[in-house]
């Protein structure tokens, strides 16, 4: 009797794998259909049932993304260096780690340490840190006060490095975790090859692994965008932004994929850059249901980074931060057309532009 019962769970079990198996590897068909009912921000539209070609094409598309979180404990808009409001702070740490966990997205978090130091409230804001590692994610050092390597001298850019790790370092040790990785703020790797060399074997000497990005989708102009529909208590704009939004994701993953075949002739795993914002608390959900969708498994950075595609050479010297899959068709002599690529509606990128001018300030260290 209970070697029966056994057999009929092994069965059960083996129908529920099978059936989310090809659940996650829904193809770009089920993508375009999603597109019929467009989902509001934080209300996905329920998954569609697949057809039979679909799930057949889904079985042959094996798609990972790891998904990285920069400028924690918070994007504030129109300023990369603003400190932010606590309260605000503490909706974005609980909202943006939960919808994570949700997916089951081990992601992980750059942190510029800059924005702790606030008289006061010193242990409110490394409480903002600690909630991404009791959602059982991880973080990253992204430099204490998000420093641009293009315009600051290597020895102050390394003391920036160190600067910036101490708090996390601490939480992260009493979670048990000793992982390093750093991201360069603007993905700036350097201004010069020399500086660029020096600076990577200074992170090699203090354990930090670079954290590449293949893409990126733009939130923080879309967050800008949100931010000032909000002020103007402009309701259509706000759908239209949050709408927006989600629909340049479909654009800069299509280019992501069409460029991964192009430069290694299959589906690398990519490393999708977002942001701890506003616009996040509410999209976020959406675009994680629309990348299932779109047959992605989320993975760990690490394992992105085992995949041989990530050891090649990234040679690309210039202030523009450029994803790493098109400084590697640099280095493999791969044509990619970089003018090509996505950008945002310029509608959108207009005020983008116009916040930034009035608001962008500079760290107050
Ligand atoms: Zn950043």
């Amino acid at each position: 009797m209970r070697r029966y019962f056994t057999t009929i769970w092994i069965l059960v079990a083996t129908v529920l794998i099978c059936a989310s198996l090809m659940n996650a590897g829904a193809g770009s068909e089920a993508r375009a259909k999603s597109h019929l009912g467009e989902p509001r921000c934080g209300s996905p539209s329920p998954r569609l049932p697949q057809s039979q070609s679909q799930q057949a094409q889904a079985q042959h598309v094996q798609r990972m993304v790891a998904v990285t979180v920069d400028d924690l404990p918070g994007a504030v808009p129109g300023n990369d260096f603003a400190l932010g409001d606590l309260k605000q702070l503490q909706k974005l740490n609980r909202d943006n780690p939960a919808i994570l966990r949700a997916h089951q997205v081990p992601a992980i978090g750059f942190v510029n340490e800059y924005k702790l130091q606030v008289k006061g409230e010193r242990d409110a804001r490394a409480a903002l840190l600690q909630s991404w590692l009791d959602a059982g994610l991880t973080l990253g050092d992204h430099t204490y006060a998000h420093d641009d390597f293009q315009t600051t001298p290597l020895d102050k850019f390394e003391d920036e490095t160190i600067r910036g790790e101490v708090v996390s370092r601490v939480l992260m040790r009493a979670a048990g975790q000793t992982e390093k990785y750093f991201r360069h703020p603007y993905l700036d790797t350097g201004p010069t090859p020399e500086a660029k060399a020096a600076f990577e074997a200074f992170l090699k000497a203090h354990g930090y692994t670079v954290a590449p990005v293949t893409l990126e989708d733009a939130d923080y102009v879309f967050n800008d965008v949100l931010e000032q529909a909000y002020e103007k208590k402009d309701k259509k704009l706000a759908e239209k932004t949050r709408k927006a939004y989600l629909d340049y994701v479909d654009t800069v993953f299509d280019y992501a994929e069409n460029t991964s075949r192009t430069v290694f002739g299959r589906a690398i795993p990519q490393v999708l850059l977002i942001h701890d914002n506003e616009l996040n608390t509410e999209c976020l959900d959406a675009l994680l249901t629309k990348l299932e969708k779109r047959g992605y498994t989320f993975i760990p950075l690490a394992q992105a980074l085992a995949d041989p595609a990530y050891d090649t050479p990234d040679n690309y010297i210039g202030a523009d931060g450029i994803s790493w899959i098109l400084r590697w068709s640099l280095a493999l002599g791969k044509h990619v057309d970089f003018k090509a690529g996505p950008e945002p509606p310029d509608w959108a990128n207009k005020i983008f532009d116009q916040m930034r001018k009035e608001r962008q300030g500079t760290p107050q260290t």
